[in-house]
């Protein structure tokens, strides 16, 4: 592992607030500088099936599309797969294009045909589609690009003040379970 993927997985840490568990590489690195989205690993160290390919770690990022998902968004884009043959067909590429990027980094059966955010046919979580768009680059993901397109520049000001303020808050791991 290089110095740079080193330093890397300590800014990840704390912009995620928790241990970058599976990260790999920068899927995307953010104007900031920073890594935006987590290259990560199909299966965690632990033995874990991980689904998320390409994880969000941007907390300005995050942060946007946590507010996009409070709207109706992902309820209108779920309805417009059932109407709209040619974004549905585009959206079941990026579904394919994903599988397809993480075949590359193993194959683990757990997850085999599972892709992430609700892909291929509805629309679950933003922040997955649009680490999926910045990470593979516009015209892959549909839905994801459209997402970022309402997000805008969210690298401005900059993300630093939010990481230092924001991303050494404690919470919850997603998904652990406490034990009483
Ligand atoms: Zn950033």
């Amino acid at each position: 592992m290089t110095e740079e993927t080193l330093d890397d997985r300590a800014v990840v840490s704390a912009q995620l607030g928790r241990e970058a568990r599976g990260m790999i590489d920068v899927a995307w690195r953010c104007p900031c500088g920073r890594p935006g989205v987590a290259l990560t690993a199909p299966r965690l160290s632990d033995g874990t099936p991980f689904p998320t390919t390409f994880y969000l770690t941007c907390p300005n990022a995050v942060a946007a599309c946590s507010r996009l998902e409070a709207s109706h968004l992902m309820t209108d884009m779920t309805a417009r797969l059932r109407e709209d043959m040619a974004l549905a067909s585009a959206y079941a590429g990026a579904h394919e294009a994903y599988l397809a990027a993480r075949a590359r980094l193993g194959e683990v059966s757990e997850i085999a045909g599972v892709s992430a955010g609700g892909m291929p046919d509805r629309v679950k979580c933003l922040h997955a589609l649009v680490g999926h768009a910045l990470a593979a680059g516009p015209g892959v993901n549909p839905l994801g690009d459209e997402a970022l397109a309402l997000i805008g520049r969210f690298w401005e000001p900059d993300c630093a003040p939010r990481l230092t303020s924001g991303g050494r808050r404690s919470h919850r791991r997603p998904g652990r379970k406490e034990t009483p």
